[in-house]
């Protein structure tokens, strides 16, 4: 149990949680709280993929809603635009749900949820996925590593790797992902495709489009989101980690991404979750792209709250990542005091 956990479990043994929570409702903290899930499913139900992305069970994400709906209002994109460009008022205790990627979990049980709790959330689309109907690459790694029958494999691209697939495929797997994270201007396809002949591994395409349809959203499903209420945003084109393109690949990933959206959804899109999470900070030639490319907001996963009495950077908005291992008693205490948050690989770079 890290050492977060434990303090969050005494100050809530100690009434610290609650106190903060009635606390909260009468004066109201000056921060916005983000929350950043991908999947509510029952583990296990990952379909072959990488089920690390199940993050709430759907009986936690209806616990959690429930409590948020008691001590937070829930806000979506146009709030926080009007926040963050005119000055206008957030409600007291402000909350923003989002949801990344675009599985299918998001219409069939976040929704049917949400309504039921009268909450609203932002889910951010990975376009050309949803197009052209492509696994994500952590999705193809897992299943090369996991469907492999070697013991070992030799990969050369971008770097020369043996790859322990028998004994420590869990170990393989996060090197290959840290790749793709870490590596600039790597060409993803031919990692893909040479990882795919190291492990002696096919992947058909009929097999690739139907793992798609199983797990992703179709455009006509996204398109329910949006009439149901739910406001969606850009996850980029290919879900590339945005800091390791080449600048002259800014412009495709993003504002083509706002493009399909804006003529899949007829709507107008303004916000933007960068894939992986890492903020923008200092990276003048990416935040100038970002915001060229037609976006008000920008999501990070970095793990804080977003001061809402000073002038917030609209294009580095942090966010939580969810856990399905946070129990109701976890996240009531974060939620309440983000100091108790857990730290995220993102923050520890
Ligand atoms: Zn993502």
């Amino acid at each position: 149990m890290s050492v977060r956990t434990k303090l969050a479990r005494v100050l809530d043994g100690l009434g610290v949680v609650d106190a903060m929570l009635r606390l909260r409702n009468v004066v109201g903290f000056p921060w916005l709280t983000s929350l950043c899930y991908h999947r509510t499913a029952e583990p296990g139900s990952d379909l072959g993929l990488d089920g690390a992305l199940a993050d709430a069970t759907p009986a936690q994400f209806d616990q959690q809603l429930a409590f948020l709906s008691r001590y937070f209002n829930f806000v979506g994109v146009d709030d926080l635009v009007g926040f963050t460009k005119r000055g206008k008022k957030l409600p007291p205790n402000p909350v923003f749900l989002s949801f990344d990627d675009g599985y299918r979990e998001c219409l069939t049980v976040t929704l049917p949820l949400l309504s039921r709790h009268g909450a609203r959330a932002t889910f951010f689309i990975p376009t050309d996925h949803v197009t052209h109907r492509k696994l994500f690459w952590w999705d193809r790694i897992a299943l090369a590593v996991h469907e492999s029958k070697r013991e070992r494999a030799e990969i050369t691209y971008p770097v020369r790797l043996t790859l322990d697939l028998a004994a420590a495929p869990e170990a393989a797997k996060a090197e290959l992902i840290r790749l793709v994270k870490k590596t600039k201007r790597l060409d993803v396809e031919r990692f893909l495709t040479e990882l795919d002949a190291a492990c002696e591994v096919q992947l058909p395409r009929e097999r690739e489009e139907r793992l798609v349809d199983d797990s992703l959203m179709t455009w006509e499903e996204v398109k329910k989101l949006a009439d149901a209420g739910m406001d969606i945003g850009s996850h980029t084109r290919s879900h590339r980690v945005l800091q390791t393109l080449d600048p002259s690949e800014h412009a495709q990933e993003l504002r083509g991404s706002r493009e399909d959206l804006e003529e899949r959804l007829g709507r107008p899109v303004g916000s933007i979750a960068y894939p992986v999470g890492y903020a923008l900070g200092a990276d003048d030639v990416l935040r100038g792209a970002v915001s060229s490319a037609g976006y008000d907001l920008g999501f990070t996963c970095r793990a804080a709250v977003m001061p809402t009495f000073a002038h917030p950077d609209p294009l580095d908005v942090p966010r939580f990542l969810m856990d399905v291992s946070y129990d109701a008693q976890r996240f009531s205490a974060f939620t309440s005091v983000p100091g108790l948050a857990p730290r995220t690989t993102i923050d520890l770079g």
